[in-house]
């Protein structure tokens, strides 16, 4: 990922909006920046057939959870399970400030926070 990378994700963002029938859903704050990010997930047989987001706040925010739901079509529960914050600000791949680290890693919380309450 580059400074590139985050603009085609800003400029047109990978599946933003609500998805047609989704599974589950949940949504996070960031307060701090005011952001705010909704994931729905459609789960298939195990595996994350597709996830859509809904994003306000900065641009890292919503550039992160673009990337998220990229990176995270297809995959199956274990493996997104296991997406971490770090595996995001690796995605990323530029340089973030502490403070601003929050608005990158606020849509994997998002995710951890719904698949907890999946297992539930
Ligand atoms: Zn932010």
């Amino acid at each position: 990922m580059s400074t590139d990378a985050i603009r085609d994700h800003l400029e047109s963002p990978f599946h933003c909006g609500v998805p047609e029938a989704p599974n589950v859903c949940g949504s996070r704050r960031n307060p701090a920046c005011g952001d705010e990010v909704t994931l729905y997930l459609r789960i298939v047989d195990g595996v994350v057939d597709e996830m859509w987001h809904q994003a306000k706040g900065c641009l890292l925010c919503k550039a992160a959870a673009s990337i998220l739901c990229e990176k995270t079509a297809g995959m199956n529960l274990r493996d997104v399970a296991a997406v971490s914050e770090a595996d995001i600000l690796e995605w990323i791949g530029v340089p973030i400030t502490p403070r601003r680290v929050q608005c990158c890693t606020l849509a994997v919380q998002t995710l951890k926070s719904i698949l907890t309450r999946q297992q539930a």
